[in-house]
């Protein structure tokens, strides 16, 4: 046992595991473990990037002030309400840091976002799981879950693993019910692979000044999640107080740079959007076809149920003798289950071959 030791808390942190990508003896990988975007980088993006090279001896723009107006310019926000982070995991412990802490608690959906149990452990807050109803957040449980002692509630919107989304009028339910001195993350990382018309990124809770950020991503459909680059959209007083915690230099220069031109590559968005509801439909068709659960889903994932650990654990690895990686959910309590991320055609038919195959074997 060492003398040095940090808080108690830390302790009880199982590291976050991700972004695997090789299989001994394997050559060639196919990666479907991460939710990233199908179609590799924004070549204006890669461009833009390499560009930056030449002035790393720069400090970049602490104030992120190009990314900010391109974001707002892009999704009609005002770029004073917007802080930048190093991928919006940066924003959600800042926030955690900020309004939670010891003897706070810190309310999530049971199988919501494995990095809000992760952060608010860190900071010492009391994380409390909240029962689902068909693997989605229960607005009904999870108020009933707020205490006296609640800083914080998270709703990742789709949610990762499960792909489940809450419709606008449940996501305000849930804030009109909540006091307002608890501040209620909503987390969009997923929000333009939604194709359901009920749905709201959070947008207007933010502006009408009830407590309510909104953290976005440039990770998933934006194709940048190596750069490490996301957003938070909040009212004046959370933005003051993120400026305080944030790192000075939080965003590099490369990333804000591959940042302002993804959001200008034409047509990118809207063809990403398209190719994941047309694949996302076809996996989880087929993939139900094979006699596998498929859990509905608005991201950029499907979340497959094998019935028993041991079988997700068998599919996982006849996937894995194809080159294929997935990510097993042991880790987030779902051990009979596999997610998977919508990539190219080429890659949801390899995944649809091998578990077809993999099912008549089992059977
Ligand atoms: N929120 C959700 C729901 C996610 O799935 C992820 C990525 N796994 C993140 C936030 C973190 O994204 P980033 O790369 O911006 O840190």
């Amino acid at each position: 046992m060492p003398t040095l030791l940090p808080r108690p808390s830390i302790l009880s942190i199982e590291p976050y595991v991700g972004g695997e990508s090789k299989i001994p003896g394997v050559n060639r990988i196919v990666k479907l473990s991460s939710n990233e975007g199908a179609f590799g980088v924004p070549p204006g993006a890669q461009a833009a990037y390499a560009r930056l090279a030449a002035e790393l001896h720069r400090y970049p723009d602490g104030s992120a002030t190009a990314l900010r107006a391109a974001i707002g310019a892009r999704f009609g926000l005002d770029p004073a309400r917007i802080v930048c982070g190093n991928g919006s995991d940066e924003l959600i412990g800042a926030l955690i840091l900020a309004y939670g802490g010891e003897g706070t608690e810190l309310v999530m959906s049971a199988h919501g976002f494995v990095m809000y149990d992760i952060a608010g452990r860190y900071a010492g807050c009391r994380v409390i799981k909240v029962p689902e109803r068909d693997l989605t957040a229960d607005v009904d449980a999870m108020l009933a879950a707020v205490g006296p002692r609640t800083r914080l509630v998270f709703l990742a919107n789709p949610n990762n693993p499960t792909g489940s989304m809450l419709p606008a009028g449940e996501v305000a339910r849930l804030r009109a019910g909540l006091p307002e001195e608890v501040l209620l993350v909503l987390d969009s990382a997923y929000a333009e692979y939604v194709t359901r018309p009920d749905y709201d990124p959070g947008t207007a809770l933010v502006e009408a000044g009830t407590n309510t950020v909104m953290t976005r991503t440039f990770s998933k459909i934006f194709g940048l999640g190596g750069v490490r680059l996301g957003w938070c959209y909040a009212p004046a007083h959370v933005i003051d107080i993120l400026n305080r915690v944030r790192g000075p230099f939080n965003v590099n220069a490369p990333a804000m740079a591959a940042g302002i031109a993804a959001l200008a590559e034409p047509d990118w968005v809207e063809t990403s959007v398209a190719h994941n509801a047309e694949w996302r439909a076809r996996l989880s068709e087929g993939l139900r076809a094979a006699g596998i659960g498929v859990h509905p889903s608005e991201g950029n994932f499907i979340l497959a149920d094998f019935g028993t650990a041991e079988r997700a654990k068998a599919a996982d690895a006849a996937l894995k003798q194809r080159g294929l990686i997935v990510r097993m959910m042991g880790a987030y309590a779902l051990p009979q289950a596999l997610r998977i991320t919508i990539g190219t055609a080429e890659e949801c038919t390899m995944v649809l071959d091998a578990l077809t195959g993999f099912m008549r074997g089992a059977n």
